[in-house]
């Protein structure tokens, strides 16, 4: 991190739906909140919000962790043995944004599917799974990413789903779902998070992206795995005291600010169809099914770096993901009017350079 990117302000901030900050109203929620120690179980808001994501996931239990990066580790943690392999989609934040998490800590390493999107096919998991032989790791889970973040947004059709958990059910795999956007997911295809999740041994929800938390995911599945997790909780470190309070604005989060996510979808496409063809770049409002878009920039006379810049110029900041592919995130801290001042300084900048 430069010391440009912390003392720089944005007035609109594309780059993440991280970037949100908890509104008045999920402070007060916040502040008001009925709490006790969480390890020892007294924390009656942690508890209520575990108990609704269980319930929204149509699973039997879940546990309130830190963050997203943590509930896939104890997931795999709890999964596999040293050895192991997980298969997912090679362009999966599990495989390259998580510190090599898997590798680190549960020992575990990854066969990786290439994707146009980030979703694969049963056919690609059969075709992924090892023999059984003393030599080979043994393939232990497969894992999808719902939304598929990398993909662009790109939300798997509940078949599909159905798909890789039966594979992986025939194949005496576990089934896991990376859900930092499923509430994106389901709010896109209209049908609830537990048509999703259903029949996946865990999934979880990131209480920090485009719900607008300041803090926090929710890891469920069987009480079984639950109780496993718990002691991965402590032995990282993610086992908290008053965390009712971070809970009580993952409640507020599930109450207001779910089914205003198909805003963010309504204005990730405003701002694909305004800057799309500016300067040459390419950007299909099609492709746009939730909060993600990527903006390629092939056909423009100027690169990733220097549009970025000239943006900032304006408060405005979006993802550079290399020097021809931007990417932008609509959230709740950035309104419609918002996302027309950014296209129409972004369709200049690319226009005119
Ligand atoms: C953000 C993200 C994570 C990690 O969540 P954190 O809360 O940032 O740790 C995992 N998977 C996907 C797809 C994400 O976008």
């Amino acid at each position: 991190m430069t010391t440009e990117n912390m003392t720089r302000s944005w007035t609109i901030d594309l780059a993440s739906d991280t970037a949100t900050k908890p509104s008045a109203a999920m402070l007060a929620a916040m502040a008001a909140a009925d709490v006790g120690d969480e390890q020892r179980g007294e924390d009656r808001t942690t508890t209520a919000l575990c108990e609704r994501v269980a319930d929204l996931l149509g699973m039997e239990a879940a546990v309130f962790l830190p963050s997203g990066t943590m509930c896939n580790q104890i997931a795999f943690l709890v999964h596999c043995r040293p050895g192991d392999e997980i298969v997912t989609a090679a362009n999966a934040h599990v495989f390259s944004s998580e510190g090599a998490g898997a590798a680190a800590l549960a020992g575990a390493q990854f066969s990786t599917i290439a994707t146009a999107n980030g979703l694969f096919s049963a056919e690609d998991v059969r075709a992924a799974l090892r023999k059984p032989r003393h030599r080979s790791p043994r393939s232990r889970v497969v894992s999808v990413e719902q939304t598929s973040n990398r993909g662009g947004g790109t939300v798997w059709p509940l078949a599909k789903l159905a798909d890789i958990r039966d594979v992986a059910l025939s194949h005496g795999l576990l089934a896991h779902m990376d859900g930092a956007r499923l509430p994106n997911a389901a709010v896109a295809s209209g049908r609830p998070m537990h048509e999703h999740s259903r029949g996946y041994d865990s999934a979880w929800i990131d209480l920090s992206k485009g719900l607008g938390c300041p803090v926090g995911a929710v890891l469920a599945g069987s009480k079984g795995f639950i109780e496993e997790a718990w002691y991965w909780k402590h032995r990282l470190g993610g086992a908290m005291r008053q965390s009712g309070y971070l809970a009580a604005a993952g409640l507020f989060a599930l109450e207001h600010n779910y089914e205003r996510l198909a805003l963010d979808h309504q204005n990730a496409r405003l701002l694909a169809e305004l800057v799309n063809g500016a300067g040459g770049a390419a950007v299909s409002p099609n492709a746009v099914e939730t909060n993600i878009l990527f903006i390629d920039l092939s056909n423009c006379a100027i690169d990733a770096d220097t549009v970025a810049e000239r943006l900032s110029e304006h408060g405005i900041r979006l993802g550079v993901e290399n020097p021809r592919r931007m990417r932008a995130v609509t959230h709740l801290d950035v309104d419609t009017g918002q996302i027309r001042e950014a296209a129409s300084r972004l369709a200049g900048i690319l226009t005119t350079g």
